[in-house]
């Protein structure tokens, strides 16, 4: 009897902390809070596709993944991000950026602009055979989606305190690296209040050395690793300047390539940076409110 007692005292305590929950719940929801930057790296598998929603609820798409890998499947485009932008409730996209035109990061992107309402491409326009490319520009074309070929010192200011630069590729391209369609990329550093976020594409070192370089400021709080974690990309210099307290690395899992590279991951590791990676984590959630900046995964960590 004495241990049932006690049993209906845990059940009440039980049932009371929930409750509890829920009104904290619910007051978070229903008190109107700061207004709130969101980007979230989507796992795509190999590849990058990552959705920012500003404080006034713009929306930006950078790449939109590639094919899932698999014969016969359908393509990233049609199983994760379109789905994933319907379920935001998402029918118009303010800026796409195609920050280079490798098929990792165009082939999602296609069915993207052909889908939804899109107010601007920004493209590094860098010439490229491949008919996921061509389909992309034929169908920006068609639909005479303003276009804007990227280069270095460009901002886009979403009038509600974020501004995205344009830190690559400059002008001229660079020309004669290891991967000049790589390096060309454009990387992107969105500021808002005091905080800020960077996105490097698949830039590699010869980019990295480039902007470092050139003087623009680099410095951000959550950095979205620069080729996959690849060792051609991330070097020490560009972490030191950069000082990222996270960094997301969007990977497929297995993939054959080695991505990230044992080097990289060490790196980032020995700075004491916290690593998010998709193949693990699932997709990598930032948020902002000007003064403070959380980011989380989908699979924890
Ligand atoms: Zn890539």
């Amino acid at each position: 009897m004495h241990i049932r007692n006690l049993e209906h005292k845990k059940e009440w305590l039980v049932l009371l902390s929930l409750g509890l929950i829920c009104v904290l719940i619910w007051l978070r929801v229903l008190t109107p809070g700061a207004p709130v930057l969101e980007a979230v790296v989507l796992d795509v598998g190999q590849g990058d596709s990552i959705f920012i929603r500003s404080p006034s609820g713009r929306t930006m798409l950078i790449d939109g993944g590639g094919y899932s890998g698999r014969q016969g499947e359908e393509s990233i485009g049609l199983k994760i991000i379109e789905p994933y932008l319907r379920r935001q409730g998402v029918n118009r996209i303010d800026v796409v950026v195609l920050t280079h035109p490798h098929d990792d990061h165009v082939q999602g992107l296609v069915r993207v602009v052909r889908d939804f309402q899109i107010g601007l491409v920004l493209d590094p326009a860098i010439p490229h055979p491949s008919n996921e490319y061509h389909d992309f520009l034929e169908t920006v074309m068609k639909r005479r989606i303003p276009y804007v070929r990227a280069v270095r010192g460009q901002t886009l200011d979403f009038g509600d305190g974020m501004i995205a630069h344009v830190l690559n590729p400059p002008e001229p391209r660079l020309s004669g690296s290891e991967d000049d369609v790589n390096n060309n990329s454009i990387v992107l550093r969105i500021a808002y209040g005091n905080k800020a976020l960077l996105f490097a594409g698949d830039a590699e070192v010869t980019a990295e050395d480039d902007i470092l370089a050139s003087g623009e400021v680099v410095r951000a709080d959550f950095l979205k690793v620069g080729h996959h974690g690849s060792r051609d990309a991330t070097s020490e210099l560009w972490l030191r300047a950069v000082r990222p307290r996270w960094v997301a690395i969007s990977v497929g899992r297995n993939n054959l390539f080695g991505h990230p590279s044992e080097e990289v991951t060490g790196r980032l590791k020995s700075h004491g940076i916290k690593v998010y990676r998709t193949d693990m984590h699932g997709a990598v959630n930032v948020k902002i409110n000007s003064r403070t900046i959380e980011v989380s995964a989908c699979r924890g960590t």
